[in-house]
């Protein structure tokens, strides 16, 4: 699939007071103003409305953006910088295993620049995407410095895996407009419980949010349920020890759920496999899911019940995965993805899963997400011309009704 071409501009107010208008303003995707004005003090949304928003600003400090759409700028809430190099060098055909295998094999053998080059190469993509908010997840810390020192925000996650109880200190950071640190934990089958807990304790003590990969490929599951498998051989080799995992259980997410691992402030990153009572124990503790649809499938040939979640209360958030699994870092690409794979989405639904639910996880939402009062105000211009609600939303998310 080609990357879609959207003209986007991230708007960043910088004067005291700033009154900016464009043909559409989302305020949020329930809430959308035809003819919009949007008015910013000190960085902070004061006002929105359909009519000229008068008091206050200089009329230099009025900002005519055109006939297309004011919106949040998106939230790409799962993504890993450091394997950007590994684009179209790992092949996904022979499963997953063999994806790992190649993957780790490689990163070996590659130089530090290098790979430092690419992700900085993804970061301004993402960010000329339309992107200014992700959730980065990185097991060599190589990201950090990049990301620090990029336009981008959101959160960069510090990822931990194995058995080890790492004396390693990670840094927290939670200040509101900067981009936050706090942990990750890798995925239930290949980091010990001790650990996950020790790290999402460190997480929650700050407010943080925690992700972990969970219920994403067979072999895992397979190997949470019986110990056994693919992936109990692939542990055996690497000399971790499983033994004293608690396992087996019934599945990933009861694993989880059974060592208190879940609650709001946990981004559950795909949810491929779950059942209805794996859905349920997530409605329950409140617990944030980030899926990653075209990964997904490039991966291992299936998609997560995304209606179905959308249905019981979920509120996903969108994520791309890495170059390594998935053709682009583009929000836009993964939202076109779900309408062509997907019947049952509401525009407006697959909207806030980029935006306002993308936030959400990254425990940012009560400032970014949508243009409502009160929030930020850095904003996502794109140019296009609707004449209609429907028509806008359509063009945002990548469907095209099809011609008779
Ligand atoms: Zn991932």
């Amino acid at each position: 699939m080609n990357t879609r071409f959207l003209k986007t501009t991230i708007v960043k107010p910088v004067k005291k007071c700033e009154i900016h208008r464009a043909g559409w303003l989302i305020v949020n995707p329930w809430h959308i103003i035809k003819n919009g004005y949007v008015k910013i003090e000190n960085h902070i949304i004061k006002e929105v409305s359909k009519d000229r928003i008068s008091s206050g600003c200089l009329e230099s400090d009025y900002i005519d953006h055109g006939t297309g759409v004011l919106m949040s700028p998106l939230v790409n809430a799962h993504t890993h910088l450091e394997l950007s190099f590994f684009k179209d060098k790992l092949d996904m055909r022979n499963g997953f295993e063999t994806w790992v295998r190649k993957l780790l094999e490689l990163r070996e053998k590659t130089d530090t620049k290098i790979i430092k080059e690419h992700a900085q190469k993804s970061i301004y993509e993402l960010y000329n995407s339309g992107v200014l908010y992700v959730g980065e997840i990185s097991s060599t810390g190589i990201t950090k410095k990049i990301l620090e020192q990029s336009p981008l925000l959101g959160v960069w996650f510090h990822e931990f895996l194995g058995t080890k109880l790492s004396k390693e200190k990670s840094t927290f950071i939670d200040e509101p407009g900067k981009l936050h640190y706090s942990v990750a934990g890798h995925a239930p089958h290949t980091t010990s419980p001790e650990l996950l807990k020790l790290k999402k304790k460190q997480a929650s003590l700050k407010n943080l949010p925690f992700s972990i990969h969970v219920s994403e490929s067979d072999a895992e599951i397979k190997f949470i349920k019986t110990c056994k498998g693919k992936w109990a051989q692939f542990l055996k080799e690497r000399k971790i020890d499983f033994s004293f995992w608690n396992l087996p259980q019934k599945s990933p997410v009861i694993h989880l759920f059974n060592h208190g691992l879940l609650d709001p402030l946990t981004i559950m990153v795909h949810v491929l496999s779950s059942d209805d009572q794996d859905l349920e124990k997530i409605v329950k503790s409140g617990a944030k899911v980030c899926v990653c649809p075209r990964s997904n499938m490039n991966l291992h040939g299936k998609l997560p019940n995304l209606e179905k979640m959308l249905k019981i209360g979920i509120k996903p958030a969108l994520g791309t995965d890495s170059l390594a699994s998935c053709a682009s870092l583009s929000i836009f690409d993964e939202m076109k993805y779900i309408v062509n794979n997907f019947n049952n989405i509401l525009p407006s639904d697959l909207l806030a899963m980029a935006t306002q639910y993308g936030a959400d996880a990254l425990g940012i939402g009560e400032c970014a997400g949508s243009l409502e009062i009160g929030k930020g105000a850095d904003m996502l211009y794109i140019s296009l011309k609707a004449k209609t609600e429907t028509e806008l939303l359509e063009k945002i998310i990548g469907y095209e009704p099809k011609k008779i």
